[in-house]
């Protein structure tokens, strides 16, 4: 059994209840639109552009700041499916981010990347 840290204790174990897990877990429906041993994708809820999906991790991190040197694998793994999905819809140009801490808008305790795509992208994000 891995040695865990204070965040894993704080936005992990606490939280495997949490929202994105009980949708991996088919308690809540989503609209998912990939799925492997690893990963789950499935539509935003509130989708900020014309195509808006959640890149999440079946196992639960609390967010990206949650990670360790473990999960390093897993981390790739979530982008190259990002990668995958994009190329299924032929998406031409995408936008990949995470929110990590209440402060950059993190609002789900669950890790989740947000891909988005189909319209013109601002930088830096407001
Ligand atoms: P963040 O604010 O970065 O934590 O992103 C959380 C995202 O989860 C938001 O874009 C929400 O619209 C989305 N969301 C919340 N509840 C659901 C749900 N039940 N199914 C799909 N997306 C959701």
């Amino acid at each position: 059994m891995p040695r865990r840290g204070y965040k894993d204790i704080i936005l992990g174990e606490l939280t495997h209840d949490c929202l994105f897990c009980r949708i991996v877990r088919r308690e809540i429906a989503a609209q998912i639109v990939y799925e492997d041993e690893q990963a789950l994708v499935f539509k935003d809820v509130n989708a900020q552009a014309p195509t808006h999906v959640l890149v999440v991790p079946k196992k639960h991190l609390g967010s990206l700041a949650a990670s360790t040197d473990e999960d390093g694998v897993l981390l790739g793994h979530l982008q190259r499916v990002a990668c995958r999905v994009a190329e299924n819809a032929k998406l031409a140009s995408f936008r990949l981010v995470t929110n990590s801490g209440r402060g950059a808008g993190q609002s789900v305790e669950h890790l989740h990347y947000h891909l988005l795509a189909g319209r013109p992208m601002q930088w830096p994000p407001g």
